[in-house]
């Protein structure tokens, strides 16, 4: 059983949707683009984890079906029920999957109040296990994007909320003490306890098989009614190594978003590309990389003489309880705070070399949000840290 199709995209998330809306805008016919996913239903904005995309009927979806294998040189995918597809291009959008204890030595992901966050299955069952524990405990693991946005859920859900992680302070690869501090603080305010410097070592069940307790490394022992597990994403890479380069633990691509195979784009979590602005390949985990990125891709197939190398600033940003924060660039060199930290605006600037290489805001207005994109993207140079720090947010709106 076989199918051909121009252009094939391999995954059905955030960058299948964008990829797939640009090529509808771009006017490619029909029949001529399919998209192949493992998940039940059409691409859908993951961080919102609700809104479908509005993707034209004639674009073909072969949803609930895992590509098993993939052969390069003869440009075809073959699914787990049997079925071959090839394609003239192909766009790698398989994203990434939640890291499992199990890779870290612990068992237990199996048991029904142990959850993770990556699909709207996920999602469901979630919601699920939340609903059935108003009232009780949740140990989170994991300091970084999902523990914090959960943490924050569970929490307006009313259940007891205890944080575990191993590093020194929240979001430890973005957020310097200083900002970290103001949002634990905030936390703490709400009843979150925060366990730092230590990790899980095991848990224990009951008959049933549901997580009662949990330990840690640091022998203390936990009583609890769920788990929400986020401890990192590995990108979906394995159908292709050894048939494409791979950097950064992703697929490696040029400035066009191509692989090592000239009819292979790769695109959002799992693609590792060119950052022009900082002179090297990075692999971004972050939404608005894999929207653009996608739409590059696209262009780049579709209109090859008119595309450009893909320029982008890197762009991260959450929101939770009230809070919003946007954050443009580097987080490297050397960290000036300004604003007000007992307030509700404030924000950092990263100096590398002499030069401004990164911002971060809380609470700012969409024109003071463009002004940190604008001086980031510029790379001023900087001499006067201390000055930059009294400036503060004028110094974006000047520069
Ligand atoms: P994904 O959206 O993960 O899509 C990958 C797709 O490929 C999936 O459909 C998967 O089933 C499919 N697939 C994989 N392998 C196969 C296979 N072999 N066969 C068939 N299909 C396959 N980022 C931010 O910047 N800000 C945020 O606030 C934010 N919030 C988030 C909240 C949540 C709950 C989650 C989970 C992520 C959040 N992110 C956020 C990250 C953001 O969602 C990701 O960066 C984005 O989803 C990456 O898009 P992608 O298309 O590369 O991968």
């Amino acid at each position: 059983m076989g199918r051909a199709f121009v252009y094939v995209i391999l995954g059905g998330g955030v960058a299948a949707g964008y990829a797939a809306v640009e090529f509808a805008k771009r006017g490619v016919s029909h029949g001529e683009l399919c998209i192949i996913s493992e998940e039940p239903v059409a691409p859908y904005e993951r961080p919102a984890l609700s809104k479908g995309f509005l993707l034209p009927e004639w674009i073909e979806l072969v949803l609930g079906t895992r590509v098993k294998s993939a052969d390069v040189r003869r440009r075809k995918l073959l699914t787990a029920t049997g079925e071959t597809i090839s394609y003239k291009f192909l766009i790698i959008a398989t994203g990434a999957r939640a890291l499992k204890l199990e890779e870290f030595g612990v068992s237990g992901s199996e048991a029904e109040n142990v959850c993770y966050l990556r699909d709207l299955a996920d999602a469901n069952s979630l919601v699920n296990v939340m609903q059935s524990c108003s009232g009780g405990n949740a140990i989170v693991i994991g300091g970084g994007y999902i523990g914090m946005e959960c943490a924050a859920s569970l929490v307006i859900n009313k259940i007891n909320v205890t944080m575990v992680f191993p590093e020194a302070h929240c979001m430890a690869r973005l957020f310097t003490p200083k900002i970290a501090s103001y949002y634990e603080d905030y936390y703490q305010s709400k009843g979150v306890k925060f366990i730092k410097g230590t990790v899980l070592s095991s848990f224990e069940f009951d008959s049933s098989g549901k997580v009662t307790a949990v330990n840690l490394r640091d022998g203390s022992r936990l009583p609890v009614d769920m788990v929400v597990v986020g401890i990192g994403i590995r990108p979906n890479t394995s159908l292709f190594e050894g048939q494409l380069t791979l950097e950064k633990g992703g697929i490696k691509v040029n400035g066009k978003l191509q692989t090592s195979n000239n009819s292979i784009y790769a695109v959002g979590d799992v693609a590792a590309f060119p950052v022009k602005l900082f002179g090297e390949t990075r692999r971004l985990e972050h939404v608005d990389a894999a929207r653009k990125s996608a739409k590059h891709a696209v262009a780049a197939i579709l209109e090859p003489e008119k595309t450009g190398e893909f320029d982008y600033l890197p762009f991260f940003y959450s929101r939770v309880f009230a809070f919003s924060w946007q954050f443009y660039g580097d987080n490297a060199g050397e960290a000036v705070h300004f604003g007000d930290y007992s307030g509700s605006t404030f924000g950092a600037y990263w100096i590398s070399k002499g030069h401004l290489v990164g911002s971060f805001l809380e609470g700012g207005t969409k024109e003071e949000y463009e002004a940190i994109t604008n001086a980031t993207r510029l790379k001023p140079a900087v001499e006067d840290l201390a000055e930059l720090g009294r400036q503060g947010l004028n110094f974006a709106l000047t520069v």
